[in-house]
Order: C-alpha cells, then sequence, then structure tokens
C-alpha cells in the first residue's frame, strides 16, 4: 500500500496543530496519533508514517508560533483553537524583548518532579517560547551522592510529557573543567582559598564574624594546595575551597561560603573522574553567565540572601547577570509534596510507588490522566503571582476535565453492586452511543429485563425516599418503591423531571458479560464493581468516564477483571 496523494498535507496541518498548541515545538507521537485516528489503516505502514511526520516536523518546528498559526487559518481553520481571542496568557517579562529571551529548567536529579516542578519548567519554557527565544535544560547534578540517573531520565519522560522540548540540555558534571577554570580564576586573583579548619571551626567562627588564618596564604599557595584537592591528596571534610567573603556581613551566607568540597563518591555519569565537586551556587552562577542565560525565573523559597551570594561570584568572574523574577511556590491543598514525608510514607510502606496516586508527582499526576494541556493553563494561571498558590485539587480537576469531556467514552459503572427486581419492567433493547455529543460515535447494547445491578450507596438513599417516590433508571426507565418492593412505572420521562426525584444508573443483572473492575481511588482504597460488557473494548491507557461516578484511566485488564485509576469526577 502506498501512502495517499494528499498525506503530507494531512500531516503538515496536524503537524501546524500541535505545535502550535505547544508553544511552537509538534511532538511526533502526537501527530502521528492524529494522522493514524484518521486513517488507521496506515498503521501497517508505520514506518513511512513516521518518517513523512519525521520531515514536516522538522520543517514546521522551524517556523515561528505566528507563522504556524497563520498557515493554519489558511489551510485547516477548522484546527485552530477556538476562542483563542479569550485564551489567557502570561504576562510580559522585564528586561525583556523579542529574540532575546534565553531561560533555563534547572532541576537537580535527586528525586522523582512534582507538579510545583512542572509548573516552574513550563513558566521558563512559555516565556522563551513567547519571545521567540531559548530555553536550555540543566541538569544540577554535581551531588554525586543525591544524582542519580533514575532521576535524570524520570525527569526527561516528565519534560517530554509536558511537551516541553528544551533547545539544548546540559548536565553540569560534564563541564566540572570548566567550572575548574573559573574556580581558579579566583584563586589567582586571591579571591578564593583553601581551607583546612573542618565543618565545626568554620560554622564557629563563621557564626562570630571572624575569618580564619587560611584565609592569609597567598595566591601561590592557595593554588597548590587546590591541585592537591584536585588530586585526591585531602580526604573529605579535610579541605575545602571557599569564597574571600565578608565575614562581617549581616548576610551570613557572605561569610567566606564554600565553593567547592572534596568528595569520593561515585558519580552516575562521571564515576570517580572528579574528587573536588562545586557546590550549588557556584556552579549555578557560572553556569547561568557562560550559557547567556536572560531571565531566571524560580520560586521564591530560593531567597534573596543567595542571589547577594551568586551576583557576587558573577561580579568576581565578570560574568553577565540576569533579571531574576521570584514567584511564590505552588502547594496542592492536601497533597503530600514534601520529600520528607514521602520518604516516610514510603519506609513504612503505605506507598510503594512514586505515582501512587496520593502523590502530586508528574509520573502520579500523569498516571492520573492530568493533561499536558491542563499543566499548561495552570502555569498560565499562575504566572508570575509573587504570593503563595493554594491550587485547590477541584481546579486542576475541572481544567482537566474541560479536556477530557469531549472526547473520552461514557460507560456504566456500578459500584458494589446490589441486584434489584423491578417487577413489570417491560423486556427491552437500549441503544446508547458511547459518547452522546459526538458525532458517529459507536454504539452499545443493553438488554433490559426485570432484573438489575443498582449501586449499594444509590439503594441506601432510595431506601429513604418517602414510598411512592419516582426513582429513574438513567436512559431506561422509572419506578417506584411499594411495600418495601420496586414496581415499574410507566411515566414518561418528563414528569419524571418534573417530580425531582432520584436518578440513578444501572446494569442489567441478565447479561453475563459483565466486566469486573477495580478503581484505585486517590486516598489509595480500591472501589469495585461492575461494568457493562462493551468496557472490554477500553484500551490500557484509555481514559473513560464512568457515568455518575468519573473520569478512570485503565492501567490492566486481564482476563474478565480490569484495573483502573481514578482521575477526578
Ligand atoms: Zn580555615
Amino acid at each position: 500500500m502506498e501512502l495517499p496523494k494528499d498525506f503530507e498535507a494531512t500531516v503538515r496541518k496536524y503537524t501546524l496543530q500541535n505545535a502550535a498548541q505547544f508553544g511552537g515545538k509538534a511532538n511526533k507521537g502526537a501527530v502521528i496519533g492524529k494522522v493514524l485516528a484518521e486513517s488507521p489503516s496506515l498503521k501497517a505502514e508505520i514506518k513511512e508514517v513516521s518518517a513523512v511526520v519525521a520531515s514536516v516536523i522538522s520543517s514546521v518546528n522551524r517556523l515561528s508560533v505566528d507563522k504556524q498559526v497563520e498557515e493554519l487559518t489558511k489551510a485547516a481553520p477548522e484546527l485552530l483553537e477556538k476562542k483563542k481571542a479569550e485564551k489567557k496568557d502570561l504576562p510580559p517579562l522585564k528586561n525583556a524583548s523579542m529574540g532575546h529571551v534565553v531561560t533555563r529548567i534547572p532541576p537537580e536529579p535527586s528525586k522523582y518532579a512534582h507538579i510545583g516542578h512542572a509548573l516552574s519548567f513550563l513558566i521558563n519554557y512559555m516565556y522563551a517560547r513567547k519571545y521567540g527565544g531559548k530555553c536550555y535544560l540543566r541538569f544540577e547534578d554535581t551531588n554525586p551522592e543525591l544524582s542519580k540517573k533514575e532521576y535524570a531520565d524520570s525527569m526527561l519522560e516528565d519534560l517530554d510529557y509536558l511537551g516541553i522540548k528544551p533547545d539544548k540540555t546540559v548536565f553540569i558534571s560534564s563541564e566540572i573543567p570548566m567550572l575548574y577554570m573559573h574556580a581558579e580564576r579566583l584563586i589567582k586573583h586571591g579571591s578564593a582559598f583553601v581551607c583546612f579548619c573542618g565543618v565545626e571551626k568554620m560554622r564557629e567562627l563563621r557564626h562570630e564574624g571572624f575569618g580564619c588564618s587560611c584565609r592569609q596564604k597567598d595566591a601561590k599557595q592557595s593554588m597548590d594546595e587546590w591541585k592537591e584537592m584536585l588530586s585526591g591528596k585531602y580526604p573529605p571534610g579535610h579541605a575545602v575551597l571557599r569564597l574571600m567573603g565578608n565575614m562581617q556581613s549581616k548576610n551570613h551566607v557572605m561569610r567566606d561560603p564554600v565553593l567547592f568540597r572534596v568528595t569520593f563518591s561515585e558519580h552516575h555519569l562521571q564515576g570517580r573522574k572528579y574528587n573536588a565537586w562545586p557546590l550549588y551556587d557556584f556552579a549555578n552562577s557560572v553556569e547561568d553567565g557562560v550559557m547567556g542565560i536572560t531571565h531566571i525565573m524560580r520560586s521564591s523559597e530560593f531567597g534573596t540572601m543567595r542571589t547577594e551570594l551568586q551576583d557576587n561570584i558573577k561580579t568576581m568572574l565578570k560574568l553577565p547577570k540576569q533579571t531574576v523574577i521570584q514567584y511564590g511556590r505552588f502547594n496542592v491543598k492536601g497533597a503530600v509534596a514534601q520529600g520528607r514525608e514521602i520518604r516516610k510514607m514510603m519506609e513504612d510502606g503505605t506507598i510503594k510507588t512514586w505515582d501512587d496516586p496520593r502523590l502530586v508527582t508528574i509520573k502520579a499526576l500523569k498516571r492520573r490522566g492530568i493533561q499536558p494541556e491542563t499543566f499548561w493553563e495552570l502555569a498560565i494561571e499562575v504566572g508570575l503571582s509573587p504570593s503563595e498558590t493554594n491550587f485547590d485539587w477541584q481546579l486542576i480537576a475541572a481544567i482537566n476535565r474541560k479536556i477530557l469531556d469531549p472526547k473520552c467514552n461514557r460507560y456504566f459503572y456500578v459500584e458494589n453492586p446490589k441486584e434489584v427486581s423491578i417487577k413489570g419492567a417491560p423486556k427491552r433493547k437500549l441503544e446508547l452511543k458511547l459518547h452522546p455529543d459526538v458525532e458517529g460515535s459507536k454504539s452499545r447494547q443493553f438488554h433490559a429485563a426485570e432484573q438489575f445491578y443498582l449501586p449499594e450507596k444509590d439503594m441506601a438513599e432510595i431506601a429513604k425516599l418517602k414510598a411512592g417516590s419516582l426513582v429513574r433508571l438513567m436512559d431506561c426507565l422509572n419506578f417506584k418503591r411499594q411495600n418495601g418492593s420496586f414496581a415499574f412505572d410507566s411515566t414518561e420521562y418528563e414528569r419524571y423531571r418534573m417530580g425531582g426525584s432520584k436518578m440513578v444508573h444501572w446494569l442489567p443483572a441478565e447479561d453475563k458479560e459483565l466486566m469486573e473492575i477495580r478503581v484505585l481511588m486517590p486516598d489509595g482504597t480500591i472501589s469495585k464493581g461492575l461494568a457493562e460488557s462493551a468496557a472490554s473494548e477500553i484500551k490500557t491507557g484509555e481514559i473513560v468516564q464512568f457515568v455518575r461516578f468519573g473520569f478512570c484511566r485503565l492501567e490492566k485488564k486481564e482476563g474478565r477483571v480490569m484495573s483502573f485509576i481514578y482521575c477526578h469526577n
């Protein structure tokens, strides 16, 4: 089979759409997904499809977002985002002009990233895109004891999920010789010295505001001792390189801070190649200068004391300074986000994985079906607000629901099913669409008679209704509770609505093909029940809406047992 004639045009329209949605860079997987959804038969030609998509993406990604939107408006206006005019945008950035913004995403690969990191990554990325600039991903992996490949790999996956495509990726550990060079410039100028005082004495003197005697050495001696530090002559804790700061400064961070320490720990990329490793503030300052970063957007937790130190290091090394914008931190109310708390829960076995639904790691949110677009919208929502933002989970769910609702199929799920008999209910065949609002949506059939499964929770509420009250089985029939049993009521739907009684969903108990369902809930408990037989068609990873229950994502299917995770209502 050959690719259709207009295939490249089709690919191009979806590429433009995806790129315009994600700040100018299209994602190959997403584009292929759209193309195959339109023509499933092309799955057989996946190699050719993939090659065409790759070539179109490389051409489209070179265009500015404005050009992409312009072309898409001409080629396929129906794919343009709706309500574009009303769409919120990030507030303008100070000291920024088109084409001259360079930002960075600087994670330490020592943990799994959570929603706060995601929003911070996105804000830096979105600003670079907004100003037609660049955004670099920089792994701050200069702490060999904490940095792990597992975390770096996980963050790369997270960024990919979020739709972030950095213009360059750097691991600082691969730039140690360059950092040594900058340290040596300081030593030569008498601005840094090797100190042998040890942690205790250093802390004491720093507290009292006195410099140690190591300060008195000349540059030559410091340089010799530094070289010995590099060669591994001094064991960890015995020697450090310190900045000649100000021991009387009110800002204690400025009191001869440590720039390099000795550690013989194995580094996940560099192995045992280096004995001296830079501390965060030194590595950060030099890298920001050398990489040509123009804007730093970070959480106000960072504080202003360290900004003074970093500015000082840049001044001494004649490196450019950046516009620093500190925004308030983000929290999700009630969520476990503190590394300390998470570790404790891991240790006592409450949680076993980093994508546990009780966590707000990007992994957990992805698992719960939180769409990349939702993260983008949240990032705009918080923008650069200087005050702390406390997200309600409901806000995240509301944004996500707007994205899921138009595309997720509906199925009937009955939690803790109770079998009831509705006397006189006529035999009937019902045909319902998988999605009521999607044109051409497939239907599924129900064969109902007198026996039904209803959710235990609804049964309890029905029991409390006044005798004779009308209850509706959604899309099926009305019944009444009379003398402890249930009887069919031929009342029309409209009259039922006027009555304002209870609506419940259901499953036909005669159906022997019902699926057994397990849903992992946000609190770690499992909801159990039955779903209609058509649920067997749901694919792993697919998000569906269990009517009147919530959006759920299928994780596993084993025979007739399907395991979902609850997204939100
Ligand atoms: Zn000393």
